[in-house]
Parts: C-alpha cells; sequence; structure tokens
C-alpha cells in the first residue's frame, strides 16, 4: 500500500493522541490510563494491517465475520475487540479470536459465552453494555437492571466482567453527552464493592469520535475510535 496512505494515519493518529493526552491533562488523569481502540470497521483488511506498525494494536469490530476475517490476516500481537453486537450462534468463532467484548447485551449472552469461555484455558474479560442514554433502537441492559444481575455473576467463571460499556447519543454540542458518560461513572462507583469474584467494575468503555474527550474527562478507559481515525482515508 502507497506511503501516503501511512503518512495519512500518522498524521491522524499524531492528532488525536494529543487531544487524549490534553484530555487527561484536564482533569489530572495518567494518559495510560485510557486504551485506544481503533474501530476498524470501515477500512479494508490491508489498510487495517498497517497499523500494527504505526504501534496500533488495539483494534476493534463490530460485526464478527469481519473481525473473524482480519483476525486471519493479521499479526497475533493485535488485541482484538468485539464492540458490536454478538449473535450467540457466533460465540465459538469469536471467542478465541478476542481479547475482550465491551457488547455483552443480554444475560443470555453472557450465560452462553461463559460456558464456551469455560472451554478455553483463559478467562475472557468482558464489559456489560449498558444502555445509558435510553434510546430505545440500542442493545444494552437498562441501568436499573444492574442490581438483579449481579448475585447472577456467583456463578460465572469462565468470563470475568471487568466494567461498563456505553454508547453517548450523537450530539452537535458534546457537553450534552457528558450527563450519559457521568451516569455510566456513576453506576460503577455504585456498585463495584458488590460485584462478586471474581468479577469487578474497574473499566469504563466508553468515548466515541464525536465525544471521546469528554468521555476520558468522565473517567473512561477504554475510548473507541473510528472516524475520527480513518474518514477521509486516502483509498476510499
Ligand atoms: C463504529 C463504532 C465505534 C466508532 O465510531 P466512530 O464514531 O466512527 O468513532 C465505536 N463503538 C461502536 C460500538 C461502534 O459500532
Amino acid at each position: 500500500m502507497a506511503s501516503n496512505t501511512t503518512s495519512f494515519l500518522k498524521a491522524r493518529y499524531a492528532e488525536v493522541e494529543q487531544k487524549i493526552q490534553s484530555a487527561c491533562d484536564r482533569v489530572g488523569r495518567n494518559r495510560n490510563e485510557v486504551t485506544l481502540v481503533a474501530v476498524t470497521k470501515t477500512i479494508s483488511a490491508e489498510a487495517t494491517a498497517l497499523l500494527p506498525s504505526l504501534g496500533i494494536i488495539d483494534l476493534g469490530e463490530s460485526r464478527p465475520q469481519v473481525l473473524w476475517e482480519k483476525a486471519e490476516a493479521l499479526p497475533d500481537n493485535v488485541r482484538w475487540h468485539m464492540i458490536g453486537h454478538l449473535q450467540r450462534n457466533k460465540i465459538d468463532r469469536t471467542l478465541p479470536l478476542v481479547s475482550r467484548i465491551h457488547s455483552v447485551d443480554s444475560m443470555r449472552l453472557l450465560e452462553a459465552l461463559d460456558k464456551e469461555a469455560t472451554k478455553l484455558s483463559r478467562p475472557v474479560p468482558i464489559f456489560l453494555e449498558i444502555n445509558a442514554s435510553r434510546e430505545p433502537q440500542k442493545h444494552g441492559f437498562a441501568p436499573e437492571e444492574l442490581p438483579q444481575l449481579l448475585p447472577k455473576l456467583e456463578e460465572v467463571n469462565g468470563v470475568h466482567v471487568e466494567g461498563l460499556m456505553t454508547m453517548a447519543a450523537f450530539e452537535e454540542d458534546v457537553e450534552k453527552c457528558r450527563p450519559t458518560f457521568a451516569s455510566l461513572r456513576e453506576l460503577r462507583d455504585r456498585f463495584s464493592q458488590e460485584m462478586p469474584n471474581p468479577h469487578s467494575l474497574h473499566h469504563l468503555s466508553m468515548g466515541m469520535s464525536n465525544d471521546y474527550e469528554v468521555a476520558i474527562e468522565e473517567g473512561s478507559t477504554f475510548i473507541r475510535l473510528g472516524s475520527v481515525l480513518f474518514e477521509g482515508f486516502p483509498e476510499q
């Protein structure tokens, strides 16, 4: 692939990295508390394969089939993040490939993942997807479902819950996203002491291209960025 592609990516990555650092600085957070997941759903496998050489090895896909294809084409040091809705019949092929699943949106999915994950030699970290903005078209648990869910985790060992994930509604004025992110952090703070072992709510996966700076200010530990890195990409 042409070198202008690499320089495009490098420049975008550097700009975004600076904004991440500034957001961390504004609230006194350490940059290494925030993992940037590059969401590669709009670029080809060839373009995706350029990212590890730029030091970007946390990659996210929202469709299982695409994740399978790219995982096959890319080196093993890539950490794949499943960030979209996962159908139960795709669990067996997806689980061995991923480092984390951000989008566990029902108890049925969680139980099916747990069953399959116990066959692997490692526990798979997952996040519970919360519909914090309460949009009817979105997947995820309602915030008030969380208390009923916690006791059920006592039986769960194959997957480890490590945090919460949400998507804010798109807003021109990103300040309007802040309450959604703050509410996810408050949910985390309220229930993290009640998590049965080995589960925790340490992580907050929140923030996309439009709103990641606000999300970082509100405590995000995983931001999932697509368009801000790849929009206008030379191959498109
Ligand atoms: C596509 C997608 C993203 C990235 O969105 P951008 O606005 O392009 O940064 C993040 N999270 C999820 C779940 C997505 O589906």
